[in-house]
């Protein structure tokens, strides 16, 4: 399974200028103070992945650019680079660029149009939704998403955490172990 490796933003939210966020290992997890940016970090993501404004928090796309929550937006654009990493450790790279309220995608720097840009992301298995997306097997949070997960019955949602950690697949091999260390 490929995996996020890394998120270049340009101006996005807090961001201010080109910065980077990563490198992720597979399964990474984000901690912070309140206030800090571990939802601005899903909102890049879920930017990225063509979500509407309506579920990034925002009620323009322009509110998005760093600065235009306090009226004071540093620049007409903002971007974020979504870089994907293959099981075959091929990179790729998915990009939204606003200019104002408008949107431009590209894939490996190779400009398309929303609906060829989100085939692109259905190839590597991320498929969005209007109102509640799946990025690599992973619920990306709108209003209900957090809600459901903790709703969900203990054993499934064991289940949904071994499949994104992958550690279902090393669930075999460390029963082997464990016993033979038992055994011996
Ligand atoms: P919590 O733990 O409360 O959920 P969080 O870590 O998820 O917090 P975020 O909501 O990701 O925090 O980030 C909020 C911060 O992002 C605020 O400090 C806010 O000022 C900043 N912010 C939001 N939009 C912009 C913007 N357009 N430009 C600059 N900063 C912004
Ligand atoms: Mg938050």
């Amino acid at each position: 399974m490929g995996y996020l490796k890394q998120i270049d933003v340009d101006n996005f939210k807090s961001w201010r200028g080109k910065q980077t966020i990563g490198p992720f290992l597979r399964f990474s997890c984000i901690i912070g103070t309140n206030g800090s940016g571990k939802s601005n970090v899903m909102d890049a993501i879920s930017f990225a992945i063509g979500e509407r404004s309506s579920t990034l928090r925002v009620k323009h796309l322009r509110d998005l650019i760093h600065g235009a929550h306090i009226g004071a937006p540093v620049s007409r654009s903002a971007s974020v680079c979504l870089r994907y990493c293959s099981e075959e450790e091929e990179e790729t790279s998915f990009s939204r660029t606003i200019n104002g309220d408008s949107s431009e995608y590209r894939v490996n720097g190779v400009q398309m149009t929303l609906s060829q840009y989100l085939k692109q992301l259905e190839e590597i298995g991320v498929i969005t939704k209007a109102q509640n997306c799946l990025v690599f097997q992973c619920v990306v949070s709108p209003a209900g998403a957090v809600e459901s997960i903790a709703l969900k019955d203990p054993k499934e949602r064991t289940k949904m955490f071994e499949s994104i950690s992958q550690s279902r697949e090393l669930a075999s091999e460390y029963e082997q172990k464990k016993n033979a260390m038992l055994r011996s």
